[in-house]
């Protein structure tokens, strides 16, 4: 979400500052825009819609050394170029670039107005370019952003540049994520160091209430508050920022292609099974089998396809380890006031390690004296930092915006969490061993998955009459049919919902008919024949039923108008191997219909506003 870029150095910043822009583009963005700092001042080009707009409207070239880009996704003020950042101080002194959410923005307009102040957008950020340029009449730059940002409430990743002093950049965080780029003789700001890695892999990474002064030989990190602050370049992975969709036509394509290898690495390559003792690994977790031992409940904090992972985990601990544990809508969660216990523990699950509401919440947790660990994808991100402890999912970079391979490896990451909590309890050596085998087999199941592939694109060209697209299962198949449903509307924008087979009584079955195919997804184990219950309950009413199964194909073909066969697992570990057939259905359903598969309509990557 938002995208933020800033070059300072001996070459001309535009180049850089588009190739920023494209690198982040990935986490999705409905308008675009640069300031160049040059000896004539600023220079500002912004454009709705996506970068080609941005770049139609630019300059040929620009002998500018420095300046700032964003990419924005819209909060507060409609889509259109007066909206797009940057946005400049009244008197073009300064130009800024925001990403979050300015709370008290109604205030500080009202207040601005009736001193006359005029503005240009419709926006919550611009205030900030006002209040900035205000200071700057009796303050240093660096004096006068951190004057402006403490009458600010909300969220904040800023960079500004300044009229008088073009080869300069202020930047400032306040639960955005913000990385500085140090490189020979020249230095970057960015939401994310990919955005810069094609140039320095030399980084260090803001804290929230720190500001950064970057000049191309000179790089100062303070408190908002004045006071100094020393970070030591940190060298970031080579693979940041090499992105390139290979053989595929989309990334969400490549990703979904890239499981097999991705959960082997969530798995340690192996290294993280220990199938003499069939228990797991997990070296960053930091806890004692003694500790594990006491956990009296786990609760685990998540938003999106992640909160659907912490699902599966949820439902694994409760049968692996025996103890009780819940899910929790970060959002809803932190909006509370959470009960915290001493003895329980918090675990967050993020892919990008950004998500506001999911920080937000651990945060809470943490001041009550909760023990947090995260679940997470992105190395060095806020969460990963935040959380101190914990597993990272190693996916690998994810660009398309809808998850596909974080989310599968984050379930294998859960139950590696819940192998361990289960071998320091109930779990006996034997069942130890027999998920240790079952979890080492998944990277073959997933690539055997994959050839489902023509299937799901003809099932996909039946759903395009379709007003509504229903997908039920139970027990460790229910968070399977919410994910499958995430993904059908996130990528096509058919409406599609997932619920529990025993929901379906309750209402959703007033929904069917023939315009509203149901997919049913079945485990062999517990709840098998429940749901086929539940298929024929919509059979009865006209509604057809494809049913997605890892066994019991001939059962299945009772209830069912179609069935396609994944490979064999346990119950448990079915969501994962069932996901693939419901990425494909869902990637082939938007390419029918002709959406941008990578970059869905309003939504965005890492959501790091509220
Ligand atoms: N709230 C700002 C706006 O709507 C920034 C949004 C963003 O983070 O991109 O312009």
């Amino acid at each position: 979400m938002c995208g933020i870029i800033g070059y300072t150095g001996p070459r001309k910043a535009l180049p850089i500052l588009m190739q920023g822009l494209r690198l982040l583009e990935y986490r999705g963005y409905d308008s675009s825009g640069v300031a160049l700092a040059g000896e004539g001042g600023l220079r500002t080009f912004k454009k709705a819609g996506k970068l080609e707009k941005l770049e139609e409207a630019l300059p040929a070239s620009s002998a500018a050394k420095a300046g700032i880009g964003h990419t924005r996704w819209a909060t507060h003020g409609v889509v259109s170029d007066e909206n797009a950042h940057p946005h400049l101080g009244p008197a073009g002194k300064v130009a800024i670039v925001h990403n979050g959410i300015v709370d008290n923005w109604v205030e500080l307009k009202r207040e601005l107005e009736a001193q006359g102040a005029v503005f240009a957008s419709g926006t919550d950020s611009e205030i900030i370019a006002h209040l900035v340029e205000r200071q700057l009449k009796d303050r240093e730059p660096a004096e006068a952003v951190a004057a402006a940002l403490s009458q600010i409430e909300g969220t904040y990743g800023i960079a500004c540049v300044f009229a008088d002093k073009p080869g300069l950049i202020v930047a400032a965080r306040n639960g955005s994520p913000l990385a500085v780029g140090i490189g020979d003789g020249e230095t970057f700001v960015a939401s994310d160091p990919s955005a810069f890695s094609a140039h320095t892999r030399q980084a260090v990474f803001l804290h929230d209430g720190e500001l950064v002064i970057l000049e191309p030989k000179r790089w100062e990190t303070r408190t908002l508050r004045g006071e100094k602050v020393d970070k030591r370049p940190e060298t970031i992975p080579e693979s940041a920022g090499q992105a390139d969709k290979g053989v595929h036509p989309d990334f969400f394509l490549k990703e979904v292609y890239e499981q097999p290898q991705a959960v082997s690495r969530a798995l340690g390559n192996g290294g993280r099974l220990v199938r003499d003792f069939g228990a797991a690994k997990l070296g960053g977790l930091d806890l004692e089998p003694r500790d594990l031992h006491n956990i009296s409940e786990v609760v685990f904090i998540a938003m999106g396809s992640a909160l659907h992972a912490a699902m599966v985990g949820k439902a694994m601990v409760e049968a692996w380890a025996r103890i009780p544990a819940r899910t929790e809508d970060a959002s809803e969660y932190r909006s509370g006031v959470p009960l915290v216990k001493a003895d329980a523990l918090y675990v967050a699950v993020s892919q990008s390690g950004e998500t506001a509401d999911t920080i937000a919440a651990i945060k809470e947790i943490q001041v009550k004296g909760g023990r947090t660990i995260g679940i997470i994808n992105a190395v060095g991100s806020t969460l990963a930092r935040l959380c101190g402890s914990g597993a990272y999912v190693h996916a690998g970079p994810e660009l398309s915006v809808a998850a596909s391979k974080s989310y599968t490896s984050q379930i294998v990451a859960c139950a590696l969490l819940a192998l361990s909590l289960g071998r320091a309890r109930h779990l006996s050596l034997a069942e130890g061993r027999e998920l240790v085998d079952e979890l080492a087999a998944l990277p073959e199941k997933l690539e055997a998955a994959l050839v489902l592939r023509p299937r799901m694109e003809e099932i996909a060209r039946s759903l395009k009459g379709a007003s509504s697209v229903m997908f039920l299962g139970r027990g460790f198949m229910l968070p399977a049919a919410m994910e499958g449903a995430l993904k059908l509307k996130e990528l096509s924008y058919i409406h599609a919902e997932g619920f529990s087979g025993g929901a379906l009584k309750h209402g959703p079955l007033a929904l069917v008919g023939p315009e509203v195919p149901t997919f049913a997804l079945l485990a062999t184990g517990e709840s098998f024949g429940k749901t086929l219950s539940n298929m024929s309950e919509v059979r009865a009413r006209g509604g057809r039923v494809i049913a997605i199964v890892n066994g019991e194909e001939e059962r299945a073909r009772e209830a069912a108008d179609e069935v396609v066969v994944v490979p064999s697992s346990i119950e448990a570990l079915a969501p994962v191997i069932e996901a693939i057939p419901l990425q494909l259905l869902a990637r082939a359903a938007a390419s029918e219909l002709g959406r941008d598969v990578d970059r869905p309509r309003n939504l965005a990557k890492s959501v790091t506003t509220e």
